[in-house]
């Protein structure tokens, strides 16, 4: 149970379509709620419905943001990419940089940062991803992994009110595991306590991803120092992303 403003931010990955905007119509009548006005919900849903989100979203109280964008700004000769001034002229609040899938893919620390420092120029928010490798993990490589990315990804970052920090471990998203509360709490100090020696006095916003769901919440919501929740699978069915947000505010 908590009384604090906590993110709910659902990552629709490569999934969804015109129809399935109107799963939403649920979260948008839940989220009109008055016990539940704590809850900062900001959807995520891939490229080619991003302005149907943006357009049914408009009158709520729920946000919108992108999955990525380009390291490079403005426009120009580069197929495939979409940049963070085209994402803020559409009308989105909010990009994750740095997830996983995304690294996985080729996103190097040093081209997060400069979409970092893209995003959040054009006055975007940001949820930038961080996390172990399950082999770092065994190799207790974590604190290490996390100052590594921390430190490469915010270089040069001055608008760290317009940052979210989302700590995913790797071995986490889509698998059904999540880490122990002790760990997790370890984690979240580890991230802390790195944030505080790079960026001095500013106080950051963490939050978790990595297999939520309406089963486990209770459990992570546990943590105290904890901002929310980024949630992959979960967040595409509705009863299951209202659960999640029911759970952590009863
Ligand atoms: C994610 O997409 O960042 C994520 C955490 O996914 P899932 O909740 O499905 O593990």
């Amino acid at each position: 149970m908590t009384n604090k403003y906590k993110y709910f931010v659902a990552n629709w990955k490569m999934f969804g379509n015109k129809k399935s905007i109107n799963l939403i119509n649920k979260v948008i009548k839940f989220s009109k709620l008055s016990k539940f006005r704590k809850a900062k919900i900001v959807y995520c849903p891939p490229y080619t419905i991003l302005g149907d989100f943006i357009k049914k979203l408009k009158n709520t109280n729920i946000k919108v943001g992108a999955q990525n964008c380009h390291f490079i700004d403005g426009d120009g000769p580069y197929t495939g990419f979409i940049s963070a001034k085209m994402l803020k002229k559409i009308g989105c609040d909010y990009t994750i940089i740095g997830h996983s899938e995304q690294r996985y893919f080729g996103d190097t620390d040093e081209k997060i940062n400069k979409k970092i420092l893209l995003a959040t120029k054009n006055n975007l928010n940001v949820f930038f991803c961080v996390g172990e490798k399950l082999n770092e993990k065994r190799k207790n490589l974590t604190s290490k992994v996390l100052k590594n990315q921390l430190l490469k990804g915010l270089k040069k970052v001055k608008k760290l009110n317009k940052l979210i920090i989302a700590y995913e471990p790797v071995w986490s998203i889509g698998s059904g595991k999540i880490p122990s509360n002790a760990e997790l709490s370890k984690n979240i100090m580890i991230l802390r306590s790195i944030l505080k020696k790079i960026k001095k006095n500013f106080k950051f916003k963490i939050l978790y991803g990595g297999s939520v769901n309406e089963k486990n919440i209770e459990l992570l919501n546990k943590i105290k120092n904890i901002d929310g929740f980024l949630i992959g699978g979960s967040s595409q069915k509705s009863n299951k992303f209202i659960d999640i947000i029911k759970k952590t505010y009863n």
